[in-house]
């Protein structure tokens, strides 16, 4: 069974955990004080090796990512931190925000100084208001001892300062060139890529977006030393390294954000959650929010090639196989923002695939012709199904329609929405099926 690990919480649950005054006695900000005494080249080294992959939901390593920034000779560069945190079940960004908006600080100190920023603007998504709070004290505290300013701790003339930017509330602002726009006052819709932030990003400069959790390891990850860092995981040796933050969701006894090495298994982190509520068996699982495929207990996990580290697993049911970005990826879903949401027998899964459909249709920007439309139609022909009046031939067509939306849009929104829509029916097919010719529940026995 994994142990749970105190790196990121360490202050969680202590009083005035939010506080400099708790926080300089418990941290010292050791993290940005060794920064300033770097190289910024060799911190983005320790960022690499550390292997913290994006914990926003891509998984891309955040020291490759840093690296990608290049002095403009008349542009300034910029730090902006996701935490726009909107993914149906996950919550885990805004426990840290809560609990230690200063480690997410001196996270941001860090990541200024080695990309080359003197500026960083942090995106809060409005309605986390204790989030939003909790930061603009924090910051305060922070100019008002001078730690950020002219010279940060008095030990460098390196000026950096952090602002709070709050979002309206669109799950799209997630995505980072759409948070952009939205940080520039334009309308919260995804650009084009290339050019890609490190080029073009906030204001028409060189910009990194990072997520919350990503820059808030930034400073333990520094102090230990990227390489330990890294052992910390269960799959260090597929590049997927540290700590990170587990939500675990649904029907569970005990619901929870939780930290772990990386790579605990499904079952472990549903025996963590208390195991399921009354008993039941788990039907199917959403591996890291809801843009994930669903897992059922009897996926198995695939791995032809023999020399992949990951070989190991073959054969393996996908439930016992450490969740990573790879090992995911592999079964056929995506590890997302390790936030699980369990689902138990007795779930009525066009229900709940009706449920996402809709939280799609609903948050599609409308740039994209087959995401704007395609997102519509899935969402009216699950209804029909779920309501009664569904026929064999609509849930056909949902496969097309999917397969029309991904890979043809202009951001990953459109593969986010498709994906788990035809993972759903390709898995309780038998179940839709029943719905459209029984005209009842299978699950839940009830008549539609
Ligand atoms: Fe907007 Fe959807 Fe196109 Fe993304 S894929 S730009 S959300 S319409």
């Amino acid at each position: 069974m994994i142990e749970p690990v105190k790196h990121l919480t360490k202050l969680y649950g202590q009083e005035k955990s939010y506080t400099l005054d708790v926080y300089e006695k418990a941290r010292g900000f050791s993290g940005i004080r060794k920064a300033l005494s770097m190289e910024p080249a060799k911190i983005i080294d320790e960022m690499k090796a550390a292997n913290i992959r994006g914990r926003g939901g891509a998984g891309f390593p955040m020291g490759l990512k840093w690296s990608f920034m290049r002095p403009h000779p008349t542009k300034p560069a910029y730090l902006v931190v996701n935490a726009d945190e909107g993914e149906p079940g996950t919550h885990k960004d805004r426990t840290i925000m809560e609990e230690d908006p200063h480690l997410l600080l001196e996270g941001c100190m860090i990541g200024m100084y080695a990309i080359g920023a003197h500026a960083c603007y942090i995106y809060v998504r409005d309605e986390l208001h204790l989030s939003k709070q909790r930061l603009w004290d924090a910051i305060k505290e922070l100019r008002a001892k001078g730690y950020l300013g002219k010279r940060p701790f008095g030990l460098k003339d390196y000026p950096l300062e952090i602002y709070v930017h709050t979002g309206a509330g669109a799950y799209i602002c997630g995505e980072e060139t759409s948070l952009l726009n939205s940080l520039e006052g334009r309308r919260g819709e995804p650009r084009l890529k290339p050019p890609f932030p490190a080029q073009v990003g906030a204001f028409g400069c060189p910009s990194t977006v990072n997520n919350v959790e990503s820059i808030a390891a930034a400073p333990i990850a520094l102090m230990m030393g990227g390489a330990e860092f890294s052992k910390l995981s269960r799959l260090h040796d597929v590049n997927d390294g540290g700590c990170r933050l587990y939500g675990i969701n649904g029907h569970v006894n005990k619901g929870q954000v939780i930290e772990l090495p990386c790579g605990p298994t499904i079952n472990e982190l549903i025996e963590i959650g208390g195991g399921v509520t009354g008993g039941r068996k788990v039907k199917a699982v959403i591996p890291g929010g809801s843009s994930c495929p669903v897992l059922t207990p009897d996926d198995v996990f695939h791995m032809p090639d023999e020399k992949s580290p990951l070989h190991k697993y073959n054969g393996m049911k996908v439930f016992d196989v450490p969740m990573g970005v790879d090992t995911m990826r592999i079964a056929g879903t995506m590890l997302g923002t390790c936030c699980i949401t369990v689902m138990a027998e007795g779930t009525c899964m066009v229900r709940a695939a009706l449920n996402l459909a809709r939280f799609y249709k609903h948050e599609s920007c409308g740039q994209c012709t087959p995401c704007r439309e395609g997102t519509g139609w899935i969402d009216r022909i699950f209804h029909k199904i779920e309501e009664g009046h569904g026929d064999l031939g609509e849930l056909n067509e949902v496969s097309d329609i999917a397969s029309n939306i991904i890979g043809n849009t202009i951001c990953a929104f459109g593969d986010g929405a498709a994906l788990p829509m035809l993972g759903f029916v390709r898995k309780f097919r038998r179940e839709f099926e029943q719905h459209i010719q029984e005209k009842r529940c299978p699950s839940n026995g009830s008549l539609l």
